[in-house]
């Protein structure tokens, strides 16, 4: 179990070349394996390793279709150091379209579950497994986050303030996205997510988190080409591949500070308000209306702030995350 032998380090010592496929990790009941996915481009010449990676919430998709337009558009002979796509690191609750892997006894959430354990159930074995052999080798992580099946989430990245090494790899990464919401993540909201942990170790993590279940009907095609333009936008900042990119004027970036606002009731989530919106203290954001048609509760806002993430879904559980408010740094 977890055993099968995978040696990034021997793959990306050969130069010039382009390679994809799964890395078998354990068997299944029905004899299929759990498999982790994975793209490979390696570049003429030497240069950083770019671990991409996305889905370790299975339904947030948008990140993963821009890793595989990427791989696709990369030549080896016009690019320096390695790009390592990984389209799902819980390909379980890929499959399952769901955020968590069914497959797991007790459902465990991914991105707090790393550095993974070798021991525990699937989901911390394949955190283990990716913790240890991929993002350990990587000189800098970007791993795509979304709105998934329920929330809608504004384009954004997140960033350290550029004070150390990390700091200065994942500021730079977030001028070259952009994007043009930037999220301080200097105090992380969760333990055992990857970001958090991959910095703990030294290895600086960029997350871009972006569209899902309000706009990826009408816009999915747009959130993947803002997702794969910030890949090869990153990866010219960092002498990957050649060229210039654009920046986002500074006046149009909002950097702010996320904080996560709970629904206290259930029922139908109606929006009073819209993507990026600036609220004030105690403004009105949703009312909460039950079966009947009547409103039970509302959402508020904790402080002044822009909307950068609702709860899109039309239903809402009580104690669902229903704002993603964040407050100007
Ligand atoms: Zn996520």
């Amino acid at each position: 179990m977890l055993t099968k032998s995978f040696n990034l380090e021997e793959i990306i010592a050969k130069r010039n070349q382009k390679l994809c496929g799964f890395i078998d990790l354990a068997q299944k009941v029905d004899s299929s394996q759990v498999r982790l996915p994975y793209m490979i481009v390696c570049g003429a010449e030497d240069g950083p390793v770019l671990l991409v990676d996305c889905c370790v919430h299975g339904d947030e998709y948008e990140g993963a279709e821009a890793i595989a337009r990427i791989y696709n558009q990369l030549d080896p002979t016009k690019m320096k150091g390695t790009f390592i796509g990984v389209p799902a690191v819980n390909l379980e609750a890929f499959n399952a379209g769901e955020r968590v892997a069914p497959i797991d006894w007790t459902h465990l959430d991914m991105n707090r579950a790393f550095p993974g354990n070798p021991e525990g159930m699937i989901t911390s074995r394949v955190s283990y497994f990716y913790f240890e052999n991929f993002v350990k080798k990587a000189d800098f992580c970007i791993s795509f986050h979304g709105g998934g099946n329920g929330l809608y989430m504004e384009p954004l990245i997140t960033y350290t303030s550029p004070n150390e090494k990390e700091g200065d790899m994942s500021y730079r990464a977030a001028v070259a996205s952009g994007l043009k919401v930037w999220w301080n993540l200097d105090e992380a909201p969760f333990t055992g997510s990857l970001p958090e942990e991959a910095r703990k170790v030294g290895i600086p993590c960029g997350v871009i988190e972006l569209g899902g279940q309000g706009v990826r009907v009408d816009h999915r095609d747009e959130m993947i080409s803002i997702s794969a333009n910030a890949i090869e936008n990153i990866m010219k900042e960092f002498n990957m591949l050649e060229g210039n990119y654009e920046k986002v004027p500074e006046d149009e970036i909002k950097n702010v500070r996320i904080k996560y606002v709970h629904a206290d009731d259930g029922g139908y989530h109606k929006l009073t308000v819209k993507a990026m919106d600036f609220v004030k203290k105690d403004q009105v954001c949703s009312e909460i209306v039950d079966i009947f048609g009547q409103k039970v509760n509302e959402v508020v806002a904790p402080f002044d702030c822009y909307i950068v993430g609702y709860w899109s879904y039309a239903t809402i559980h009580p104690g669902n995350w229903a704002f993603l408010f964040g407050e100007p740094v």
